[in-house]
């Protein structure tokens, strides 16, 4: 699985990242166990990423214990696509990070 996206990958690190859309996750964490560079981890939301969500996602990631995926090692992505795939939810999109624009 992991060695065939990584031969796959058609990017350096860095040109594409993942992008996770707060009132789509649901915590299920595919994209921690897809992910062939550690790009994610799961996490408690905060306060602060509390008060960035619309009402209507603050509701669902309570339902779901408020734990969500963050893309702490953004830097390191590929762009293979896994996570985008593996994501029940839809809520991965890869996209030009800020720095690379
Ligand atoms: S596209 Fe997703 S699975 Fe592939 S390297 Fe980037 S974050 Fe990891």
């Amino acid at each position: 699985m992991a060695t065939s996206a990584v031969s796959d990958c058609k990017h350096d690190p860095g040109v594409f990242v993942p992008v996770i859309d707060r009132s789509r996750c649901e915590g299920k964490e595919d994209c921690v166990q897809v992910c062939p560079y550690s790009v994610f981890e799961m996490r408690q939301l905060s306060d602060r990423d509390k008060r960035a969500m619309p009402l209507g996602a603050r509701l669902k990631a309570w339902v779901h214990g408020n734990r969500q995926a963050f893309a702490v090692g953004a830097q390191n992505c590929h762009a293979c696509g896994l996570c985008v795939s593996a994501c029940p939810e839809r809520a991965i999109k890869l996209s030009r990070p800020s720095w690379n624009v």
